[in-house]
C-alpha cells in the first residue's frame, strides 16, 4: 500500500475533523456570546433589584428618624452603612438645595453637589433638560468603581404632616452606590467556568472524534491492504502457468502476505512420496528442505495424503500456518508458513483463506497446462514445450554464466525391438528410459521427449563438463535398467549427444543441431557412449 493511494483517507480524515472542530467552535461562541451578554444583563439586574430594595428600607427607617428628628440616630445609621463597605460603597443625602447633609464619608458634608459637574452625577444628568429616567441605574466607574446607584426623592407628602407643618418644605435626595465588585467577580467567575468547561468539552470531543475516525480509518486501511494484496496476488498468479514458477511465486505471495520467515511448499509425488522446497527472498532458484525429522509435519504430510487434512490450520502456539492447496481428491501442495520471532495474528485467517482459493485455481489451471505440456506415454515434456522452454532459456542466458548444455538421447536399434516384441514392448521401453532419464537429473534440469524414441534434457546454468556427467549418468541408468512387463525382461542402451551455448553455439537452432550431430557420432562410433560436440 503505497502513501499515494491511501492519501486520500489523510485528507478526508483532515477536512471531516476541521469541519467538525468548526461546528463545535461556531456551536461554543454561540454559547459563549449568549452567556457572556445575557448573564451579567441578568445579574446587573437582579443587583439593581437588590439595590433598590435595600435603599426603600434604609430609606423608610431614614424617613422615619427624620421626621422625628434624631439626627444623631441618623448620624449613626450612616456611620453602620460607611462600615459595610461590601454592602454599601457610599450613601447620602442631599437637601433640596443639593448640599450633602448625611453622608457615609463625613468630609463630603456640607459640600453641594453641582449634578452637571460632579463626575457621579453627570453619567445621568447629561442635560439640563432630562433627569434620570429610572430610579435605580448601573452608574459606571465613578473613582475606577462600578455601582449601582438608587436614587429616592424626599417629597413633602402627607405623612410628614404629622410633625412637620405643611408649608415647611421637605424635599431633598438619598442616594445609595452599592458595589459592583461582587456581582462583577460572579460574572467573572462563570465566564472562566464556562469557558474552561468548553474548552475541556471540545478537547475530549476532538480526542474521541479522533479516535472513532482513526478506528474507521484503520478498517479501510485493513481492508484497502487486504484488497491490494489479493489484486496483487491475482495479477502475479494469472501471469503463470507454469508449475515451477508457480511454486516460485506462491511462496513470495504467502511469504508477505502473513509475513512469514520461512516458507516451505510440499509437493506430492508418486507412491506417497513428497518433496519439500524453499526459497530464498528475491531469489527464484527453489531449495530441498529435509522434513524427515519434523516428525509433527511429516504427520500433517500423511494425512494430508490420505485427503483428511483440512484447508487451512494454524498450531496451538501460533508459530505455524498449514494451507492445504487441494482439490476434490488431487492433491497440489501443501504450504507451510513458519514464524521464528512473535506469532500470526488470528486476524490473518480471512485474508489467507481467500489466498488459498486462488492458489487452488491457480494450481488447478496449472495442472490442466501440465497435462497439455506433457507426453502421455513417458511422462516427460513435449517437444512443442522443448522449443518454448529453450527460447525461455537463451532469453535469460545473460544470467547464466556456464550457459546452457543440451542432451540429445536416442534409443539403440530401437527399430529392432519393435521388430522383434511388437510396438507395446517398443513403447515400455520407451517409459522405462524416459523413468532412467528421470532418475539421473537434478530437480531444476528439464527432461523432453524429442520424438519417438528421441528425448532432449536442458540443463540452465550448467557447462558442458557438468552436462557431460549428468548424461553418462543417464547412458548408465539405462544401461543397467531391466524393462519388465511381466512377460519378458528388455535391456536397451542409448547413445546421447551433449552441447553447449555458448561454448558450442550462439544460437537455438545451432544448439540443436550441435547436439545432434554429437549424438550422431555417438551412434557412428558404436552407441552406447556419450559424445561431446
Ligand atoms: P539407431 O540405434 O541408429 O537409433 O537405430 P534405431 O533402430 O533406433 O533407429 P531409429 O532411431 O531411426 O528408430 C526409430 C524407430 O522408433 C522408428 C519407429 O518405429 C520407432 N518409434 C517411434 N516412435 C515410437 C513409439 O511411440 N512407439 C514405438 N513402439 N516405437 C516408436
Ligand atoms: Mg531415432
Ligand atoms: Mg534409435
Amino acid at each position: 500500500m503505497t502513501p499515494e493511494n491511501i492519501g486520500w483517507v489523510y485528507q478526508l480524515k483532515k477536512k471531516m475533523l476541521v469541519a467538525i472542530v468548526n461546528l463545535l467552535l461556531l456551536c461554543g461562541l454561540i454559547a459563549v456570546v449568549s452567556v457572556f451578554v445575557l448573564l451579567p444583563k441578568a445579574l446587573l439586574k437582579n443587583t439593581e433589584q437588590m439595590t433598590h430594595e435595600l435603599s426603600e428600607t434604609i430609606l423608610m427607617t431614614l424617613r422615619h428618624l427624620m421626621m422625628t428628628h434624631e439626627q444623631g440616630a441618623m448620624q449613626s445609621i450612616f456611620d453602620a452603612l460607611s462600615n459595610d463597605k461590601d454592602t454599601i460603597s457610599s450613601a447620602f443625602i442631599i437637601n433640596n438645595k443639593g448640599r450633602i447633609i448625611y453622608s457615609t464619608d463625613p468630609t463630603e458634608v456640607g459640600t453641594t453637589l453641582d449634578r452637571f459637574k460632579e463626575a457621579s452625577c453627570l453619567i445621568c444628568h447629561k442635560s439640563k433638560d432630562k433627569p434620570p429616567s429610572k430610579k435605580t441605574l448601573i452608574v459606571k466607574n465613578i473613582n475606577g468603581e462600578k455601582v449601582s446607584r438608587n436614587v429616592s426623592i424626599i417629597l413633602n407628602d402627607t405623612i410628614c404632616h404629622g410633625c412637620h407643618a405643611k408649608e415647611t418644605v421637605i424635599n431633598g435626595k438619598i442616594i445609595i452606590d452599592r458595589p459592583l465588585k461582587h456581582t462583577e467577580s460572579i460574572i467573572n467567575r462563570v465566564e472562566i467556568i464556562i469557558i474552561g468547561l468548553g474548552l475541556v468539552c471540545l478537547m475530549i470531543v476532538i480526542v474521541s472524534l479522533t479516535k472513532v475516525i482513526n478506528k474507521y480509518i484503520f478498517e479501510i486501511f485493513k481492508q484497502h491492504h487486504e484488497i491490494s494484496l489479493l489484486y496483487s496476488m491475482m495479477e502475479r498468479l494469472s501471469k503463470t502457468i507454469d508449475v515451477d514458477e508457480l511454486k516460485v511465486i506462491t511462496i513470495d505471495i504467502i511469504r508477505e502476505t502473513v509475513k512469514a520467515d520461512m516458507v516451505i511448499i510440499v509437493l506430492p509425488r508418486q507412491n506417497r512420496q513428497y518433496r519439500a522446497y524453499t526459497k530464498e527472498v528475491g531469489k527464484n532458484r527453489l531449495i530441498r528442505v529435509n522434513l524427515q525429522h519434523n516428525e509433527q509435519l511429516v504427520g500433517l504430510i500423511n494425512k494430508w495424503h490420505d485427503g483428511t487434512l483440512i484447508d487451512l490450520r494454524m498450531s496451538k502456539d501460533k508459530k505455524e500456518i498449514y494451507m492445504n492447496i487441494s482439490k476434490d481428491d488431487r492433491i497440489f501442495a501443501l504450504l507451510v508458513c513458519q514464524k521464528y520471532i512473535g506469532n500470526f495474528s488470528a486476524e490473518m485467517h480471512g485474508i489467507v483463506s481467500a489466498i488459498s482459493r486462488h492458489f487452488v485455481i491457480a494450481f488447478e489451471n496449472a495442472y490442466l497446462y501440465n497435462i497439455a505440456i506433457t507426453d502421455e506415454l513417458s511422462g516427460l515434456y513435449t517437444q512443442r514445450h522443448f522449443r518454448h522452454i529453450i527460447e525461455r532459456e537463451f532469453d535469460k542466458l545473460p544470467l547464466y554464466s556456464d550457459g546452457i548444455t543440451l542432451i540429445m538421447i536416442d534409443i539403440d536399434n530401437f527399430k529392432k525391438v519393435n521388430d522383434t516384441y511388437g510396438h507395446v514392448v517398443g513403447d515400455m521401453a520407451i517409459e522405462g528410459v524416459a523413468t532412467c532419464i528421470r532418475g539421473a537429473i537434478r530437480d531444476n534440469d528439464m527432461p523432453f521427449r524429442y520424438g519417438g524414441e528421441e528425448f532432449a534434457v536442458l540443463l540452465s546454468a550448467t557447462d558442458i563438463e557438468r552436462g557431460y556427467a549428468i548424461a553418462q549418468r543417464i547412458r548408465e541408468e539405462v544401461e543397467k535398467a531391466v524393462f519388465e512387463d511381466g512377460t519378458l525382461s528388455l535391456k536397451t542402451t542409448v547413445s546421447v549427444g551433449v552441447a553447449n551455448c555458448p561454448k558450442d553455439a550462439d544460437s537455438v537452432r545451432g544448439l540443436i543441431v550441435k547436439a545432434d550431430n554429437a549424438l550422431y557420432e555417438a551412434k557412428r562410433s558404436g552407441k552406447n557412449v556419450v559424445i561431446k560436440a
